[in-house]
């Protein structure tokens, strides 16, 4: 069956054009993190080697204080020398790509707008980006940030035992993490400047997009419709428990990692006798709450709850879809969350 307009745009979002997403934050990730991640594995390796030489297990305190001071001493040494440049070359690569990412949210925009509407709206300039270099630049606190928590713990007084010092050695490559998602938080922003500059380009509103396992509080702003000077409003979430969190916002992305955008759109672009496609992408998030779709980092007790919420306030779904969340509800979780492959 031929696809609807509906389902081609929301594949060229949520599919093509968050993927031509990804490969850039994955490029300017690979740029930041270079090895550190082999390295971390390496630390650890030769630390436990140095702590069993020393102390002949893992299990109970160290009993050497002069020992635990020279492996300790050691670790602090390696965090600061693995951590250094990482900010640095954090806020390199980041600084280097902002430029390209707004471009390519300008470029994903004229793609849409032409696959919505038949026409060329062309390409515009991209805008200031002071806000982007700032937020680049913040990426290097994250890394001091974690770097500094880990010296903290790597003293005699406070790591005493292996199992601390595994923590301890965590805190500092937790910076790796920081440092990927803050990488997604930024080139999200730049995209979605890009994207803004075309909706202003265009005279168009703008039109939340979220994928299609997004959070409980990202599948809420799907589908919403803003004037383009206008904020969506804070603190929406499907989940009872999360609303009233956050202040309004002019665009994605809502939290880091957060892979949603926005996209012109104007009413007159709907067809007629068929759902617009706004209301095509509300429809496509409340399916999502029903069918617990969401990443494995998310609570599975908050998506019970908004399943059960989205029931309250009437799904407006298929039977079918329905009596699968209430299953769910009484089952207390959602035995599978990924998004199946292939779409409908
Ligand atoms: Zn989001």
């Amino acid at each position: 069956m031929a696809r609807s307009l509906n389902e081609r745009l929301a594949h060229l979002i949520q599919g093509e054009q968050t993927d031509a997403v990804i490969r850039l934050e994955d490029r300017v990730t690979q740029r930041a993190l270079g090895n550190l991640d082999d390295d971390f594995t390496t630390l650890v390796r030769r630390t436990l080697a140095a702590w069993t030489t020393a102390f002949g297990g893992t299990t109970g305190d160290a009993t050497s204080d002069p020992a635990l001071r020279r492996i300790l001493a050691s670790v602090r040494a390696a965090v600061r020398r693995l951590l250094a440049p990482l900010g640095p070359r954090a806020q390199r690569a980041l600084d280097d790509t902002l430029t390209d990412a707004v471009l390519l949210g300008a470029r994903q925009h004229a793609a849409f707008v032409r696959d919505a509407t038949g026409r060329n709206p062309g390409t515009p300039p991209p805008r200031s980006r002071r806000p982007l270099r700032d937020a680049a630049a913040h990426v290097r606190d994250l890394v001091a940030d974690r770097r500094d928590r880990a010296l903290a713990m790597l003293r005699p007084a406070v790591s005493r035992r292996w199992s601390q010092v595994l923590t301890s050695i965590g805190t500092a490559r937790g910076a790796l993490s920081a440092v990927r998602s803050h990488i997604t938080w930024v080139v999200g922003q730049a995209v979605n400047e890009g994207l803004m500059a075309g909706i202003r380009a265009a005279g168009a509103q703008k039109l939340w997009v979220a994928e299609q396992d997004a959070c409980v509080r990202c599948a809420a702003y799907a589908g919403l419709v803003a004037d383009v000077g206008d904020d969506f409003p804070g603190g929406l979430s499907w989940d009872p428990q999360q609303r009233g969190r956050g202040e309004p916002l002019p665009a994605p992305p809502l939290h880091p990692a957060c892979r949603c955008r926005v996209v012109a759109w104007r009413e007159e672009w709907a067809e007629t006798g068929v759902p617009s496609f706004p209301e095509a992408l509300r429809r496509e998030a409340r399916r999502s709450v029903a069918r617990g779709f969401s990443l494995p980092t998310e609570s599975n007790a908050a998506r019970i709850r908004a399943a059960r919420e989205l029931l309250r306030r009437g799904a407006n779904l298929p039977r079918s879809v329905e009596a699968y969340a209430a299953t769910a509800i009484a089952a207390g979780r959602f035995t599978d969350r990924n998004v199946p492959t292939g779409r409908p």
